[in-house]
């Protein structure tokens, strides 16, 4: 199988962080022996592409950058040393693009906690173009009859939320707060979390959510912009509080208030990533109640694998949006503005 590449595409492209957004052609990159070419359709629109537009983490980016790590496509080439990838094979662009593969943290399989990690639409050119490059290694392999559009959201969102349930380590039956669980990592985090035998309280704020959160399997939803006392309906909810919660708002109040209302010996996960933010915590309440706050940062090859595969046999298949990739500054606008139901996915045709 062979595909023509063409010479240019199109891409978003920002030379300056918080600057315009430009759709506009530009070169079509050619694949380093390592990498594949990917010919991206679809890409999921993560809040951290936001951040990374912004610039407000202590992280700087590459200038210009092409955002994106979420896309779905079809190798059309692939570099001399790739032995993992066919032409024709489908294929997904995740976060983590590379890291060193030699340090203690990588030899443990924990790829993304390498200091000398290489990111998608961070550090490395991502899926907001038609053609983007992908370590072959990294690079994660998507099943032949998959719908690329529904699953460009797995590739990030879906990965950290089931790898963030994993490092809550909870049991079938015990409550997981969701606390941003209307947007793109919460509410496949619900799914997630049901699919893995979890009662589900989830937190966001307005109505449309809330039916959204029901619909997808949450028991409870909490309405965060209506709440008298936050704290005390989520315990009541929960007799004595969630076991366990999933932070992917991008509030440190809400942070702060999951140590809180989390039940004792309960795990609080630390997932969103609200710029110039801390975690506090009462000393002797954390002491009493053992309470554990983790930081859980994507997923690793096998944990994407497995996020993969609960889409794949369908046991999570959250709400998505498909736009054209010219309206990226439309979706990070909305985005900003917390009005996303699920994700947006961009169609690189339009
Ligand atoms: P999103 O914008 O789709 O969803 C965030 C949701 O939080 C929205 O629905 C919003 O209404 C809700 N929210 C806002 N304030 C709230 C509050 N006080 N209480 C409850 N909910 C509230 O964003 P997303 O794409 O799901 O990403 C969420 C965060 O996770 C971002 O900071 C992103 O950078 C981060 N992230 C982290 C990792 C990781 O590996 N740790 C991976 C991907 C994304
Ligand atoms: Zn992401
Ligand atoms: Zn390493």
């Amino acid at each position: 199988m062979s595909f023509t590449i063409p010479k240019t595409q199109h891409a978003c492209v920002f030379d300056k962080n918080g600057g315009p957004i430009v759709y506009k052609v530009i070169p079509v990159p050619t694949p380093k022996p390592s990498e594949i070419l990917i010919h991206v359709l679809y890409s999921g629109v993560c809040h951290t592409d936001l951040h990374a537009w912004r610039g407000d983490w202590p992280l700087a980016t590459k200038l210009p950058l092409v955002g994106g790590h979420e896309g779905a496509g079809v190798v059309v080439a692939k570099g001399s040393e790739v032995k993992n990838f066919e032409i024709g094979d489908y294929a997904g662009i995740k976060w983590l693009n590379g890291s060193c593969m030699g340090c203690e943290f990588c030899m443990q399989g924990a790829e993304p906690n390498c200091a000398q990690a290489d990111l998608s639409g961070y550090t490395h050119d991502g899926s907001f173009q038609q053609y983007a490059t992908a370590d072959a290694v990294q690079a994660a392999h998507i099943s032949k009859d998959t719908k690329l559009d529904a699953v460009a959201p797995i590739l990030c969102a879906g990965v950290t939320v089931y790898k963030a349930l994993k490092t809550a380590n909870l049991r079938p039956g015990q409550w997981v707060a969701i606390s941003g669980a209307g947007g793109g990592l919460g509410t496949l985090g619900i799914e997630y979390a049901v699919a893995m035998g979890l009662r589900v309280l989830a937190i966001d704020g307005g109505e449309e959510k809330g039916a959204l959160c029901k619909k997808l399997g949450a028991e409870v939803y909490v309405d965060f912009t209506k709440s008298k006392d936050i704290v005390k309906e989520i315990q009541d909810a929960t007799n004595g509080g969630p076991h366990g919660v999933i932070n992917v708002s991008v509030s440190e109040k809400a942070i702060d208030q999951s140590v809180e209302y989390v039940r004792t010996l309960g795990k609080v996960v630390l997932v969103g990533l609200p710029a110039d933010s801390y975690v506090k915590s009462s000393v002797f309440m954390q002491v009493v109640k053992s309470v554990e706050i983790l930081g859980s940062y994507v997923g690793n090859r096998e944990d994407t694998a497995e996020a993969l595969d609960f889409f794949e046999r369908g046991l999570v298949h959250s709400p998505f949006k498909v736009v054209g990739l010219s309206q990226l500054p439309e979706v990070f606008k909305l985005m900003g503005e917390g009005k996303i139901l699920g994700r947006y996915v961009l169609d690189t045709a339009k």
